[in-house]
């Protein structure tokens, strides 16, 4: 069963106060709070077997390797990858991104198309943009509609024999939009192209099945997902990752080095040059544990319930609009008050207790087409309440009077 105040328990930070009010955080997209098995599972690594991986014969060494791969896997079975060495390890979905796009730059050339959607965050657009400029393949971008949906019927006159890379995020977080993911990717394989989905923000939402999808890769960070900053995935197809040339060079990455030729270790090696994040690495394999624990159709139901009571609250105060209303959402809302500059509403919410993002959501493209300079954004998890809503709206209601 469901409970939330015990769930609450988990998260000790959650009984911090701010200004002397409890705090209420609802910042969850731009990132997750930690439970105390996630903070264990840190100390633990630090304080009983800290040592670097895969090089060393002593105890400690073969430990901390047989954690960290024991995480992979962890984290294959939650995607459901088909092997083990299909996950590469990295900093986070920016540097996956990266990798991807860096990789890619040996395979395209000039008149090559790389399509992007209208509701991408900027580490899903700048790569790409950079990219372009090295290979003179032309971006294309899937528009926008009023509701924050993706225009789908332009999205299938787009694509032709020169796509040779589409992107898509799963969810937006500026808006919370859940994009038709499998209907993008089968329609980018009738043209062979591949297909990049940025997992940030749906994954502490969606267990993503990667085999299912029929993704060619997809990335995502620990840190929204209940783990540390400064880890997260790639996971790509076999067949995609031997072909993609190694994005950094170093030790760990290689098989055999002399000043005449190199050779690159094997998957997953390939792509893990240097020491990695190895206590991230096997905390975000506990961060992935704790939730399949509360199990994540009991996340969405419950974020759901939050959602709808947020929305149905949200627009009882009079001049407060919603950007982002498609009936597929993750619990994120994205709202302005009358012309009230958003970052003034965040800043009398922090007084009381209450912790949202205002600004653009690094989704510039996005605000451009509403014409607003940004939202007041407020995403939930499942560890918040609809007693904080409740919070949230009496503060807000509080700020509005100040500010009109
Ligand atoms: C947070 C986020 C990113 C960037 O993730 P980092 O952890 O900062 O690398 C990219 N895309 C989306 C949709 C996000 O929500």
């Amino acid at each position: 069963m469901f409970n939330v105040d015990k769930i609450r328990e988990d998260f000790p930070i959650l009984k911090r106060t701010i200004h002397g009010k409890p705090l209420v955080y609802f910042d969850n997209a731009a990132t997750s709070q930690t439970p105390q098995i996630v903070i264990d599972a840190i100390v633990d690594y630090y304080s009983n077997y800290n040592a670097n991986i895969h090089r060393g014969v002593h105890t400690l060494s073969q430990e901390a390797t047989d954690k960290y791969e024991e995480a992979r896997i962890k984290i294959q079975k939650h995607f459901n990858a088909k092997e083990a060495y299909e996950i590469i390890l990295t900093s986070g979905t920016t540097d996956s991104i990266n990798m991807v796009a860096s990789g890619f730059a040996s395979f395209l050339n000039k008149g090559d198309e790389i399509i992007v959607s209208a509701l991408e965050h900027h580490s899903n657009i700048v790569p790409w943009q950079m990219l372009c400029e090295k290979t003179g393949a032309i971006l294309k971008v899937i528009p926008m509609n009023e509701d924050g949906s993706l225009q789908m019927n332009e999205y299938h006159h787009l694509l032709n024999e020169n796509t040779k890379l589409v992107f898509c995020n799963h969810v937006s977080n500026a808006l919370g939009t859940v994009n038709p993911i499998k209907e993008i990717i089968d329609a980018a394989h009738k043209v062979n192209a591949a297909v990049l989905i940025d997992g940030a923000q749906a994954t502490p939402h969606i267990k993503p099945d990667v085999q299912k999808l029929d993704v060619d890769f997809y990335v995502a960070s620990a840190h929204k997902l209940c783990g540390p900053t400064g880890v997260g995935l790639l996971y790509g197809k076999q067949e995609w990752l031997e072909k993609l040339p190694p994005y950094q060079g170093g030790g760990e990455m290689i098989e055999t080095v002399t000043f005449e030729k190199t050779t690159y270790a094997g998957l997953p090696h390939k792509f893990e040059a240097g020491t990695p994040n190895i206590c991230g690495g096997i905390a975000f394999g506990t961060a992935i544990d704790y939730l399949n624990t509360i199990g994540f159709n009991a996340i969405a139901k419950y974020e759901n319930e939050l959602l709808v009571y947020g929305t149905q609250e949200l627009l009882k105060i009079e001049g407060l609009k919603i950007y982002g209303t498609t009936k597929e959402k993750t619990s994120v809302i994205s709202f302005n008050i009358d012309e009230i500059h958003p970052y003034d509403i965040g800043a009398i919410l922090d007084k009381l207790g209450i912790a949202v993002r205002t600004g653009h959501h690094c989704a510039q493209p996005i605000m451009n087409f509403y014409k607003i300079p940004g939202t007041v954004r407020a995403s939930f998890s499942f560890y918040n309440t609809k007693e904080e809503i409740d919070l949230f709206i009496e503060a807000l209601k509080r700020a509005k009077k100040m500010l009109a």
